[in-house]
């Protein structure tokens, strides 16, 4: 009986798909009649969607699947973040080199003022000059009277260009009066004024440096210690503690910014050198943003 049931137990496969000859399946159903736990076993084999929890097991087998390919997709996301700031960054930095003014000191800059025979008054530079910005600053005491301030510099983006600054025409006030002053601030001598027109004032005068972009690295440097604070006391908060890194990579890519932009808080150009400041600012999250990204996927 033993051996005849295992040899049932091997023929059952092909028994039950009808893969045996006539004479086999005839002895295997005559051992069946006999034997219950052959049968049984037969009966199993005949019911192989009942027998097996199919839609479970794939399931369980799927779910690993699915948080790869997720995480496979996170990735390409974090090193696609990458590569965009990084381009950006290596973009900005040729184009902040190529704009930066490199302030003319006044004994090269060639400046001269000359007035036409109807009045007209303008200034010329040497060729060392490529831009220059010409500002009419009110007098307080005088309201009809007005001076002429001009920061003269050069830059390689002028210079691929062939850009000069040449001869300017100074503005006239609004009552079409001639400037009492004009004035050549010497940025390249800590904002110098020196009198190429009219009497010089007697307090002579220099520009003082813009110092808001001080303003601004403290106020990143407040939030930056607010947001790391809460990130702390918030650990055990998931996505709390997720959403406060990401606001504090934005304080921390400003002042990353400022510390290798500028030298100090002195800043001769504080509404250009902020523009700069932001867009430097924008590359170092965008880097911060998606090697925070490459990490937690890593994690898996
Ligand atoms: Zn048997």
């Amino acid at each position: 009986m033993k051996t005849e049931c295992c040899l049932v137990k091997d023929l059952l496969p092909l028994y039950a798909e009808n893969m045996v000859s006539d004479e086999t399946a005839a002895l295997v159903a005559e051992h069946l009649n006999e034997c219950a736990d052959c049968a049984a076993r037969a009966e199993r084999l005949r019911q192989p969607a009942a027998e097996i929890p199919a839609p479970e097991a794939t399931a369980d087998e799927a779910a690993p699947l699915r948080r790869v390919k997720k995480n496979l997709k996170k990735r390409k996301a974090a090193v696609a973040l990458l590569a965009a700031a990084a381009a950006f960054l290596a973009v900005f930095a040729v184009f902040s080199h190529l704009t930066r003014p490199n302030y003319v000191p006044f004994e090269n800059s060639g400046a001269a003022v000359h007035i036409a025979a109807n009045g007209v008054m303008s200034v010329s530079f040497s060729e060392a000059v490529t831009s220059c910005r010409v500002v009419p600053v009110q007098i307080p005491d005088a309201p009809e009277a007005y001076e002429i301030e001009i920061e003269a510099w050069s830059s390689g983006w002028d210079k691929i260009l062939g850009k000069k600054a040449g001869t300017v025409v100074l503005p006239e006030s609004p009552a079409k009066e001639q400037p009492q002053r004009v004035y050549y601030c010497d940025m390249a001598k800590q904002g110098d004024l020196l009198c190429l027109y009219g009497e010089p004032r007697d307090d002579g005068g220099i520009v003082l440096p813009r110092l808001f972009l001080g303003a601004y690295f403290f106020a990143a440097l407040a939030l930056a210690a607010a947001a790391g604070l809460l990130r702390v006391l918030l650990r055990r908060n998931e996505k709390a503690a997720t959403a406060l890194e990401y606001i504090l990579f934005a304080p921390l890519s400003y002042l990353a910014a400022h510390l290798v932009l500028l030298q100090g808080f002195v800043s001769y150009s504080a509404a250009r050198d902020f523009v700069m400041l932001c867009a430097a600012a924008a590359g170092v999250y965008g880097i911060l943003a998606g090697v925070r990204m490459l990490r937690k996927t890593e994690k898996y």
